[in-house]
């Protein structure tokens, strides 16, 4: 099995790869190493070969890991559902949401995000394939909410984040991403800089259709074993 520095430099070079390929700007796409379930360790060792952006699912595991890692200049990122009494530990211990999926959640974060710290950088997310059984927002709810939500004081609106149903072919990999990132190019706010789409199996795919930010787990962690969880 390769180390983790191997599949690091390898997730990396496929990203270099898209970028080339799909006309994107070198380095504009972003890696988040997405730790769920794994532990601590795995983080320390990712760190130690220059990975700073790490995504976390659950609210409890997250915050054991960042008091464990509290030596570290890890930027948090959260990308799990949220239930509203967890906003204010959100809002206190992240850099990054990912997954807002309401005004009321957006609210929440910006009257609890602490006065010392920087806005808190969100992403609304959107269910693009539609599926009842995902979390997000529909494409006609994004205009309305990305108004209301760019006002709140302590919240910096950075763009959207998807999760589409998985697909193997590459070009219906591309489809939902080519949708989301036009509806939000129609809304005309050059401050949504982000696009939080792609996963192990479709990063390519997303970075194809705008992805600034590509979420990855099983790639570099490995499968995860939810267990012992
Ligand atoms: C777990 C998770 C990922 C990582 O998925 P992999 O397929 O393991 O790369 C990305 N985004 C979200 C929102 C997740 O929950």
């Amino acid at each position: 099995m390769a180390t983790l520095a191997q599949r690091l430099k390898q997730i990396r070079s496929q990203i270099n790869d898209a970028e080339l390929a799909y006309n994107r700007q070198p380095g504009s796409v972003l890696l988040l190493a997405v730790s769920k379930t794994k532990p601590s360790e795995a983080i320390a060792c990712a760190y130690q070969f220059g990975q700073r952006h790490f995504g976390e699912n659950y609210l409890q595991e997250a915050l054991k890991k960042q008091q464990e890692l509290g030596a570290y200049a890890i930027t948090w990122h959260f990308i799990g559902p949220i239930q509203s009494n967890k906003t204010k530990a959100l809002a206190t211990h992240f850099d990054w949401v990912h997954s807002v999926d309401s005004l009321k959640i957006a609210r929440r974060l910006s009257e609890q995000r602490p006065s010392h710290l920087p806005p808190l950088n969100i992403c609304l997310q959107v269910n693009i394939s539609d599926e009842p059984s995902k979390s997000g927002i529909t494409l006609a709810e994004l205009p309305p909410l990305c108004e209301l939500v760019a006002k709140l004081p302590n919240l910096k609106l950075r763009g959207v984040m998807a999760i589409p149903a998985p697909q193997q072919d590459f070009e219906q990999q591309r489809r939902p991403y080519k949708i989301l990132y036009q509806a939000v190019a129609k809304l005309g706010q050059p401050e949504l800089d982000t696009f939080s789409f792609g996963m192990t199996g479709d990063l390519t795919a997303a970075i194809a259709e705008g992805s600034t930010i590509v979420r990855i787990g099983t790639a570099l962690f490995g499968e995860r074993d939810y267990s012992q969880m």
